[in-house]
């Protein structure tokens, strides 16, 4: 027996979800097919649960602190089953809230795994998907639009298996039981820079192996200096330019051994877990891809500006078709793909416009461009840069490493990109980010009235520094 609906959602993770429930609203039937639980990556595996071990981590290392701000907290311990406890008990609660908002927008929710069976006899548009349900039964759903936001998964290297006990990934690393006293992290990107601040914090010894000459090789140059800079100062080591030989592995007493070719030889590094954070895969396998028109290119599925694969009718966003992946760019690519089907006028996302954060000790965030892209592209830059060192917000805080840094065009005075390392800054990058919507310029930014104290006055003194006119520098 087959079911028919407007709209079939494969992956109920934060971009099928989102997708699901502004369908709803445009007055689709629609059914979402979810393997695993909804929520997806970001709620089970990535966003939610990691930062809530941050926080954890954080109070941890702020106690330890106390002196700094007048507070005596003696025999400071870490129970780390309730940290645990506590992560769970957040992922939860949104888990509730997504099924509820599924009832609330009449969304049928299926669990099981989807697989297309292509543009068929049974719709002459999306095609039928079927559903093996854990049960082992066979569902067939027969939708006039199909989404796939399948989503992705860590990416390993050949030669390091994951065995969940010595080697893992974040996945595995998130339900640890116990803090091991050291990690080597492989790779210093996003997910490998929140962990070794989050780890060292819950005062294990961290090693960061990267690839490239720099960590957050992809960040404004002088914010990644200037992270590795305190996380040194932290005691975290960082050995950047090595490649790592994955081949050469190997567990013996309770430690895992790794070596990686540096510029000074080769290195070998030894810890009681070793941490994947090589990137992230998408997830096309099994689809049934290839009884349709779609098509994967370099592993991740091809779509229009709309999100629209080969196959008109069926649609594809979030990790699974590459490119930024982040959960915002997820839902937000969730809810134009779902605009777009319904005949709605759709603006493509710009993504020089999203936000992107990287969450630690301290925060890092930018949107737009960097001052080297900016130089790359070929325009005449100037920057204003604002520490947050003097910043009264930020010594109130006992947090005042870090700075804001804006990048202009000298020739029109258009605002290219704002870049953050400090405390909050997370927090405080959707200002830049609607100044890039309303195409607003750094002048304008100086001129709006930011409140004191506060960590956002950062912002304002940037935006002003960009014509020298800064005021506490
Ligand atoms: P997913 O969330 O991966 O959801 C896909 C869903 O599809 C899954 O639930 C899966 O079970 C299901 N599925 C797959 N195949 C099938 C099938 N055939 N049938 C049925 N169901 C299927 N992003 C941020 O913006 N901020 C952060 O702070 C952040 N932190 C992160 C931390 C970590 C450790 C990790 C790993 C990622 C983090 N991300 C963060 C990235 C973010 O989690 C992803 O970008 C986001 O989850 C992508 O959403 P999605 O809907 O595309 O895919």
């Amino acid at each position: 027996m087959s079911q028919e609906f407007d709209l079939v959602v494969l992956g109920g993770g934060t971009g099928g979800y989102v997708a699901a429930i502004r369908a709803s609203q445009l007055g689709m039937k629609v059914a979402v097919v979810e393997k695993a639980k909804m929520g997806g990556t970001c709620l089970h595996r990535g966003c939610i649960p990691s930062k809530a071990l941050l926080r954890s981590a954080e109070v941890f290392a702020t106690l330890k602190e106390g002196d700094k701000y007048g507070v005596t907290a003696e025999n400071i311990g870490l129970d780390f089953s309730k940290v645990q406890s506590r992560k769970d008990g957040i992922v939860d609660q949104l888990h509730k809230g997504i099924h509820y908002l599924m009832k609330k927008g009449n969304i049928t929710v299926i669990e099981g795994f989807g697989r297309v069976m292509g543009p068929s006899i049974f719709s002459p548009q999306a095609g039928a998907v079927r559903v093996e349900t854990p049960s082992g039964e066979q569902e067939m759903l027969v939708p006039r639009f199909l989404l796939l936001a399948t989503g992705s998964r860590p990416r390993t290297l050949p030669g390091l298996a994951i065995d969940g006990e010595y080697v893992m990934t974040s996945d595995e690393a998130l339900q640890l039981e116990q803090l091991p006293a050291s990690v080597i992290i492989v790779g210093g990107g996003v997910i490998g820079i929140e962990w070794a601040s989050m780890l060292s914090d819950f005062g294990v010894s961290v090693t960061v192996v990267e690839y490239a000459d720099r960590i957050l090789p992809t960040e404004d140059e002088e914010i990644s200096k200037e992270m590795a800079r305190l996380l040194k100062k932290r005691k975290i080591s960082i050995v950047t330019g090595a490649k790592v030989l994955p081949e050469t592995w190997e567990k013996a007493d309770g430690k895992v051994t790794i070596q990686a070719e540096t510029s000074s030889g080769v290195q070998s590094y030894t810890a009681e877990k070793l941490l994947v954070s090589v990137g992230r895969q998408a997830n096309v396998e099994n689809l049934g891809l290839e009884a349709t028109e779609i098509r994967v290119e370099q592993g991740v599925i091809r779509v229009n500006q709309y999100y629209q694969t080969a196959e008109s009718h069926i649609y594809a966003i979030g990790d699974v078709i590459g490119g930024l992946q982040l959960a915002h760019v997820a839902s937000h690519e969730g809810i134009l793909a779902v605009e777009h089907m319904a005949g709605l006028p759709v603006e493509p996302l710009d993504y020089n416009k999203v936000p992107k954060c990287i969450y630690g000790r301290p925060e890092i965030a930018g949107v737009g461009l960097t001052e080297a892209e900016a130089r790359r592209q070929g325009f005449d830059v100037k920057v204003g840069k604002f520490s947050f060192k003097p910043l009264g917000k930020a010594l109130v805080y006992g947090e005042n490493d870090g700075f804001v840094k804006i990048v202009a065009d000298a020739k029109t005075n258009d605002l290219l990109g704002v870049h953050m390392i400090g405390p909050h800054v997370t927090d405080m990058i959707s200002e830049a980010g609607l100044a890039k919507v309303l195409d607003a310029t750094p002048w304008e930014i100086g001129q709006t009235i930011h409140p004191h104290p506060t960590l956002s006055e950062a912002i304002m003194e940037a935006a002003l520094a960009v014509d020298g006119k800064a005021i506490h520098s």
